[in-house]
């Protein structure tokens, strides 16, 4: 049935075009008219960039400004029918691919592998994310283990703050993931303990560059030496700061090694589509060699539909990416990622400084663009409830209660951001004050996670919001 926007719908927040835009759940007999379907996706679209446009949404967006995302929607415009893999009819689709590799491996101090082996040098694949880029090491470390060390039942060590797509990796591919909890103060993972849960089945650790829920580096030059010390993997999760980390260090921030210039680490994952700045839909995963590499291929060399053969986990993927993301790199250049490291830590050290003079708030850890903070005396989540009405969009950390704002292009470009949001979290603090003592409306949603049964109630609650709203 086709419904009509003059239909009332009773209001969803999860559903805010419902009753306002036509919805289909059949294919409409007769096609609709360009400009009438033109004139509602521009009206959504609109509305959606609203909300970021004003600098007021942490993270989610990232693109270096108007001009740079209408010069790659016109480079994907060129290639969108193609299609990677077609080697043959495609070539551009390898040359672009192999050449994004190359510049991120560069990006990232490959030249630090010093070898006349060709199978031994820093190589890599374009993948379709970051969570895709870190399923596929993790299958690589997971099969070179089966063949090397006949490892059967392997196992994967990370810090608990490190990204959920490793334990997305467990699950799909049979790997026993440990998490090692972070300690208080600095919340990075102790070495130590990591050291601890290493066994005769474990295959790699992981450590993150930054994590997503503080921006923050995790102790990586120590896991190096214990992944070299006990001859397992380590994989560095750049996805969030492989992009920005290289610029920073080249500003002059004090940034620890991450790359591979450890010796031990011998695979990473950088998302080109967050401070690449390329179109949401590719990331980049590197090996210190192909001999680990080759373990992330696959293929079906009998098919009746022919010589089946894939290097990740998608088969045909959008040209119109590959092109977007190899012209992004290519159109900024050094200076351009520099301009915009320089640009967002300029928004990003005015905020960090601002919440220092808040008693009440404090920081987690020694930020760079991710800033997290917590409160002894608060209920930061009060803060959340307080922000939203202001038109701010925070991430909400649990584990403990903490809030992260990550500062991104928007930032950089929209007027006063930084005071904006300083004068706003001050009052945010004041309304915190007056509301201790009662339930924040984030409580609802963040409050029951960390036991047993709670998570089980949180994870009933997602997938029944993922089935609303694949309900049409
Ligand atoms: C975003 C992110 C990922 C996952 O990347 P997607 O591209 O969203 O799949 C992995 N690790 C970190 C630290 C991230 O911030």
């Amino acid at each position: 049935m086709t419904k009509n926007a003059s239909e009332t719908e009773p209001a969803d927040p999860f559903k805010p075009y419902k009753g306002r835009f036509t919805s289909h759940d059949v294919i409409p007999a007769k096609g609709r008219h360009k400009d009438e379907l033109l004139e509602e996706l521009v009206a959504m679209a609109q509305e959606e960039n609203a909300k970021w446009q004003t600098g007021q949404v942490s993270g989610t967006f990232y693109h270096a400004g108007d001009e740079h995302r209408a010069f790659l929607n016109k480079v994907f415009a060129l290639f969108s029918h193609e299609n990677t893999i077609q080697f043959d009819l495609c070539p551009s689709m390898f040359k672009m691919e192999s050449e994004i590799i190359a510049m991120t491996a560069s990006m990232l101090n490959a030249d630090a592998v010093k070898t006349h082996n060709p199978q031994d040098q820093v190589c890599g694949t374009v993948t379709s994310g970051g969570t895709e880029s870190i399923l596929m090491a993790m299958k690589a470390y997971r099969d070179w283990s089966r063949e090397q060390k006949g490892i059967a039942a392997p196992e994967i060590i990370m810090p608990h703050t490190a990204h959920p797509a490793f334990d997305k990796s467990g699950e799909y591919f049979g790997i026993k993931i440990v998490h090692i909890p972070v300690s208080e103060p600095d919340f990075r993972v102790d070495p130590g303990a990591v050291e601890a849960r290493i066994n005769a089945n474990t295959v790699a650790i992981v450590g993150s560059a930054g994590n997503y829920p503080y921006g923050l580096i995790d102790p990586l030059e120590k896991l190096s030496a214990i992944a070299l010390k006990h001859n397992v993997g380590m994989h560095v999760d750049g996805c969030l700061g492989g992009f920005i980390f290289p610029w920073l260090e080249k500003l002059g921030y004090d940034i620890p090694l991450f790359d591979f210039r450890l010796p031990g680490v011998t695979s990473m994952s950088a998302d080109t589509h967050k401070y690449g700045f390329a179109l949401k839909g590719t990331s980049v995963v590197l090996y210190r060699s192909n001999r680990l590499r080759r373990h992330q291929y696959f293929s079906v060399p009998d098919w009746p539909g022919g010589l089946y053969a894939s290097p990740t986990a998608a088969w045909s993927r959008s040209g119109g990416l590959t092109a977007a993301t190899w012209a992004a790199l290519v159109y900024l250049g050094e200076e351009g990622y520099l301009n915009a490291a320089r640009s967002i830590m300029a928004v990003a050290d005015r905020i960090k400084a601002g919440i220092e003079k808040i008693p009440a708030l404090t920081l987690i850890g020694d930020p760079t663009f991710v800033i997290s903070f917590r409160s002894e005396e608060l209920d930061v989540f009060h803060i959340n409830d307080f922000m939203k009405t202001r038109g701010w969009r925070f991430n909400v950390l649990q584990l403990p209660p903490a809030l992260h704002f990550c500062v991104t292009m928007p930032q950089a470009l929209a007027e006063n951001v930084a005071e904006r949001f300083l004068d706003d979290l001050n009052a945010g603090v004041d309304y915190a004050r007056s509301k201790a003592g009662t339930v924040a409306e984030t409580t609802a949603l963040y409050g029951l996670a960390g036991t047993l049964e709670g998570n089980q109630q949180v994870t009933e609650m997602v997938f029944g919001l993922f089935d609303h709203l694949y309900s049409v």
